[in-house]
């Protein structure tokens, strides 16, 4: 190629690729984290990222305002708590901290009642946990819902475990709190308790409240105590893809793994949902990809697979990566705040970034003006 056109040729590239950080990406992160060029990631080369209609670009302009400082300091908040094991003070505080941070965005908020008994024999004692829920404009009576748990374990801070998922949906469910933003179907921000000890929050979440879905209370009211379900998406450890052996860093091919139970009633469904997510992670995330797989496994959108679509995403897929070592804080006293880099926060946020991106388009989430 002729020197003189090839300059050309390369100028003309530079301006048609979208890059982190640049003024068609001005939520990237690229002054926040002074990463070497070699190490800072490009995941929209071939189209991603890229507004395809006036929808789409009404959806970028509300997932931008996702904001990391404010995930960050969600995520702070949590792990002042400690590990806020299920049953513990700290515990109970955290609940309560997680809803007034709910009813301060304008939220209504309820809590779920259900008991727990460690052991066989054992009297149960009464737990609880919180949901906030923004009531759908014009099909209040479908509803997806969004959820990671706010227990944890170790003896740390359980910032990745699940401090990381929490933060998220809380940060989520700040950006749609503003006045300016509706959604036709009703989103419930959901922060199960008692993941540890077996799911224990979530399941009781589906025995009290499946059969009431989409009945209107009192009737005529236009009020549905529980819409019927679209889907349930899940955010469980969010922070590291370290890689398997271990490195100090995010590794360079460090994703969001989005995970639906193929031995499900509703794994066809799942599996779209899975998809959405996929494609919305391409079009919102700014810094780490997306991929799906179909082996969800331990979290609270278990009890949720044979009723609604319903996929789980975290740092590493659960039986294959996190079973086997992938992350060494996992119920760790180093599951703290400080054991975590900004690109470490940078996937969790990426994956609220993807999660906001989807229900934008399945929820019908839309600026007013
Ligand atoms: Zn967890």
């Amino acid at each position: 190629m002729h020197a003189r056109l090839a300059v050309i040729v390369a100028a003309a590239l530079l301006v048609v690729v979208p890059v982190p950080g640049s003024a068609q990406n001005p939520g990237a992160q690229e002054e926040r984290i002074s990463d070497p060029p070699e190490l800072r990631r490009n995941v929209r080369r071939i189209l991603g990222g890229v507004p395809m209609t006036a929808a789409d670009s009404m959806r970028q302009e509300i997932v931008r305002r996702l904001d990391f400082e404010s995930y960050k300091a969600l995520l702070r908040g949590l792990t002042e708590f400690g590990d806020r094991e299920q049953g513990t003070a700290r515990n109970r505080a955290a609940n309560d901290w997680i809803e007034e941070r709910l009813r301060g965005w304008g939220y209504e908020t309820e809590r779920v009642h259900y008991t727990f008994a460690r052991r066989v024999g054992d009297s149960p004692e009464p737990r609880d946990q919180v949901f906030g829920t923004l009531v759908g404009a014009t099909r209040p009576d479908e509803m997806y819902i969004i959820g990671a748990h706010m227990d944890g374990r170790g003896g740390g801070e359980a910032a990745n475990d699940d401090g990381s998922g929490t933060a998220l949906v809380m940060e989520i469910a700040r950006v749609l709190a503003s006045e300016d933003i509706v959604s036709d179907r009703t989103i419930r921000f959901a922060l199960w308790n008692n993941e540890e000890t077996g799911l224990q929050g979530a399941r009781a979440y589906v025995e009290q409240r499946a059969e009431l879905q989409g009945i209107e209370d009192p009737p005529g009211s236009g009020r549905y105590p529980e819409p019927r379900w679209m889907g349930m998406i899940q955010h469980d450890m969010m922070l590291w893809d370290h890689g398997n052996p271990v490195t100090s860093q995010q590794a360079l091919d460090a994703d969001v793994d989005v995970e639906y139970q193929l031995v499900s009633e509703m794994a066809d469904e799942s599996a779209q949902l899975g998809l959405a997510l996929i494609n919305a992670n391409r079009m919102h995330a700014t810094d780490y990809p997306a991929v799906l797989s179909n082996a969800m496994s331990n979290t609270d959108s278990t009890p949720f697979m044979d009723l609604t679509p319903s996929v789980s995403l975290r740092e590493n897929r659960r039986l294959y990566e996190t079973g086997n070592g992938a992350n060494p804080h996992w119920h760790q006293p180093t599951d703290l705040f400080e054991t975590f880099s900004d690109r470490d926060f940078m996937l969790g946020f990426n994956a609220a970034q993807t999660t906001l991106g989807a229900l934008t388009e399945l929820a019908g989430i839309r600026l007013v003006r």
